[in-house]
């Protein structure tokens, strides 16, 4: 039995990940969905995230290159 990843989105206007049927981006209400991207950053603990400080990202995941 072959395993498929389920397809996401992101949004191209704040790079978030979200599930493929969703229609509008939940973190900042944008409909430009895209289905492409390359590589994402999972910020799991905002507080003591180097990472989510200095790109001022809150927790989720986020596509870093969006096609
Ligand atoms: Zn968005």
């Amino acid at each position: 039995m072959a395993y498929r990843k389920p397809k996401r989105k992101v949004c191209r206007n704040c790079k978030a990940i979200i599930d493929k049927d969703v229609d509008r981006c939940p973190y900042c209400g944008s409909t430009d969905l895209s289905e492409d991207y390359s590589g994402f950053i999972i910020i799991v603990n905002q507080e003591n995230s180097e990472f989510s400080k200095k790109l001022n990202l809150k927790e989720g995941k986020w596509a870093i290159r969006v096609l």
